[in-house]
């Protein structure tokens, strides 16, 4: 069986991103994508804050990512990885029945945004019913929306979402929110935001758009309707690291431990494994920021081969 210089696990930005870099360098990475490959960004509708695009759709910018590094010579295959033995040299990683063996990894898994589990919810996302303020906010000028959640994001989003819209509801299943004390007094104090305490959303209404929301009251149970134009969905997100529990260090929050984080290096504690993207980032989780840290995880990874004598060095790492 051959042994790849480096298979790469995702493919969002982070990991295309790094496919796009390692085969620049000739390391001819294999990328397991997912059967649902292409990461959040399939799951939104236009995108307009990735440099270069005024303006296109999530699903076709996936498509131009993987067209580009399968054009130097990257492998994409949509399969999911199922298991990975980290523990043995060459690492392995399983889809179903079929293995793979890689000198080094680069995980780049991303993150799933938290959802309600409403089957109106699932129906009209993309159609009024969004998870990320920074991407879809713009499409709300003039309009109302609904911000369902309690902590920094919900608050943040909210209070980012009055530049566009003309009035944000933060609807809270308790009275107390978990958000920080300064982003709770910012939204306070914006006279376009209210608040709906003790709520939980439970329909999302609208047959082709979002036109309002059904909710209940989690201490009386009564139900009221109220319109809006759209729903943001703020209830945290989660990182895609089943796979990798007990294998890698993660976080109280399950998010991987990038070993030299603050060097702004992407390597794990496992040496050979890199990480890239919203699997180690809960802060930016951006589209470009995992670009940015697939790039970087694919320097590390040529370097780390490169210093092993498994590769001759392609790129020039700055420097070091
Ligand atoms: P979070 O802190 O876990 O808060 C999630 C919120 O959603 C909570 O208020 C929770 O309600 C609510 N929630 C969870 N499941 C729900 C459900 N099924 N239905 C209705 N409500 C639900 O998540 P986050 O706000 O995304 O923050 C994640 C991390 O990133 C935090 O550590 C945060 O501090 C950090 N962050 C920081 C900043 C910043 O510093 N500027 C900005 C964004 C995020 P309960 O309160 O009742 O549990």
């Amino acid at each position: 069986m051959s042994v790849w210089n480096v298979i790469i696990i995702g493919s969002g930005p982070a990991g295309l991103t790094a496919a796009l870099y390692a085969a620049r360098a000739e390391l001819k990475p294999l990328v397991l994508g997912g059967v649902e490959a292409g990461g959040q960004l399939m799951l939104t509708t236009a995108v307009e804050n990735f440099p270069g695009f005024e303006s296109i759709q999530g699903p076709e910018l996936m498509q131009k990512l993987t067209a580009h590094a399968q054009k130097f010579g990257a492998e994409v295959i949509r399969k999911n990885a199922t298991r990975i033995d980290f523990g043995a040299r060459p690492f392995k990683i399983w889809s179903g029945e079929e293995s793979y063996q890689a000198k080094s990894v680069i995980i780049a898994t991303g993150a799933s945004a938290q959802w309600l589990g409403l089957e109106s919810e699932t129906r009209l996302r993309g159609h009024g019913v969004s998870s990320c303020a920074t991407c879809d906010g713009f499409f709300f000028k003039g309009k109302r929306v609904i911000v369902v959640g309690g902590g920094d994001t919900a608050l943040e989003d909210a209070t980012f979402l009055t530049k566009f819209a003309t009035q944000v509801t933060i609807v809270h299943r308790r009275d107390v929110l978990r958000a920080s004390k300064p982003l709770q007094r910012r939204a306070e104090q914006n006279d376009a935001i209210s608040f709906k305490w003790n709520r939980q959303v439970v329909e999302v209404l609208g047959e082709d758009r979002v036109t309002g929301v059904r909710l209940r009251d989690t201490t009386s149970g009564e139900e009221e309707t109220i319109e809006t134009d759209g729903l943001f969905v703020a209830i945290g997100h989660k990182p895609n690291t089943e796979l990798f529990a007990g294998r890698i260090e993660l976080d109280a929050k399950g998010y991987i431990v990038a070993t030299h984080a603050g060097t702004h290096h992407t390597t794990t504690n496992v040496d050979g494994v890199f990480v890239a993207g919203d699997v180690e980032d809960a802060r930016y989780r951006q589209a470009i920021t995992a670009a940015g840290a697939g790039c970087k995880a694919a320097m590390d990874a040529e370097r780390w081969l490169a210093e092993r004598g498994e590769v001759e060095r392609r790129t020039m790492l700055y420097g070091q």
